[in-house]
């Protein structure tokens, strides 16, 4: 079958390779549609300790199911899905207490050995498989993935809905929290990113402020609107020492911050200022089956759209796609790799 394989820093190319083997408890999918993450993009650029030449990435998909193996049921061959692409081993302290995305010993398709849905078809175990409606379009569908890390964040950070949240990176992640606490509710949201093009699409989308992290008063204009004193809800999307350090500054005392990025490992923050402010940090990382759920389900009510800033190409040009989200990417957010057969018309 034919796949879009990470071949070294910057390089993809379209090989053919095995078939995947469908095994007990497994559906095999016709994927149609496969979107590009942050972590896809860090991977072609080299960046990535786990995504390793030879390798067929992705992992947020909309595909069809062609046939399952034994000991499946409930899934008739062409039903349209995704499927949730942390896997878990089930039956560790993590596991059993609903947190599968620290199981010591998840998996991700697209990542380490276990290839991805760059590739016409996949088997994936049928428990992760989640059906779509057919009205559903494929750009739509591929963002459960994301929304679906979003949503997680949001459980395990807020008990409260805060009053001004300043959202710093407006990336696909970054977006996704914008649309969702508009969604949720929150009266003042802001974005922060140095990519015009972006924060545009973040003024459509909600923003009540955009601020250019280039500024040399970025955190300023933040902590300015913020009524002077700073935002109540900080989320950091980015994952760099510097846009780590604008998050700390941008929050308010007692504020929550809420780290997701995952550009750098090891970034300094003024601890003993955080300390003394008393700033509740966060991390969140992927999402649990139940998140993946809830995102299915906010997805489908289409309550939202992503679709002008969302750029779709055949796989075949991967490498092109690849090449201009990683350096040039302009106002598009997400983009997506057409595989097989469009599952909807149009
Ligand atoms: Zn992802
Ligand atoms: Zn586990």
């Amino acid at each position: 079958m034919r796949a879009l394989v990470y071949v070294g820093p910057e390089r993809m190319e379209m090989q053919q390779v095995a078939e995947p083997e469908l095994r007990p408890g497994e559906a095999l999918l016709a994927v149609s549609a496969a979107g590009v993450c942050g972590s896809d993009i860090h991977g072609f650029l080299g960046h990535s300790e786990r995504r390793k030449a030879g390798l067929v990435m992705g992992h947020e998909t909309v595909a069809r199911v062609l046939e399952t193996g034994p000991g499946v049921s409930g899934w008739r061959p062409k039903a349209r899905v995704c499927f949730n692409p942390l896997v878990s081993c089930g039956v560790c302290p993590a596991c059993l207490s609903g947190r599968q995305n620290v199981c010591p010993d998840w998996r991700l398709f697209g990542m380490d050995r276990l290839h991805g849905t760059y590739a016409e078809r996949i088997a994936v175990p049928a428990c992760q498989l989640h059906s779509l409606s057919e009205s559903l379009p494929e750009e739509e569908a591929i963002l459960v993935e994301p929304m679906a890390v979003v949503l997680h964040a949001f459980r395990i950070s807020l008990v409260e809905t805060p009053g001004t949240m300043a959202i710093v990176g407006a990336g696909p992640i970054g977006m996704l929290a914008l649309v969702l606490a508009k969604l949720r509710g929150l009266p003042q949201v802001c974005v922060m990113d140095v990519n015009e093009g972006r924060l545009e699409a973040a003024r459509r989308l909600g923003a009540d402020l955009v601020v250019h992290g280039g500024h040399r008063d970025a955190v300023e204009e933040v902590r300015a609107w913020a009524g002077g004193a700073g935002a109540e809800c900080v989320l950091e999307a980015v994952g760099l020492a510097a846009t780590r350090r604008a998050a700390v500054a941008a929050a308010a005392k007692g504020a929550r911050l809420v780290f997701l990025g995952l550009a750098e490992n090891e970034s300094a923050l003024p601890w003993i200022e955080m300390t003394r402010n008393e700033q509740a940090v966060f991390t969140a990382f992927a999402y649990t089956p139940r998140d993946f759920q809830a995102s299915v389900r906010l997805v489908e009510s289409r309550r939202f759209d992503l679709k002008p800033w969302t750029e779709s190409l055949p796989l075949e040009e991967g490498q092109r796609g690849f090449l201009k989200i990683a350096h040039d990417p302009g106002s598009t957010l997400k983009l997506l790799l057409r595989v097989g057969e469009p599952s909807r018309a149009a």
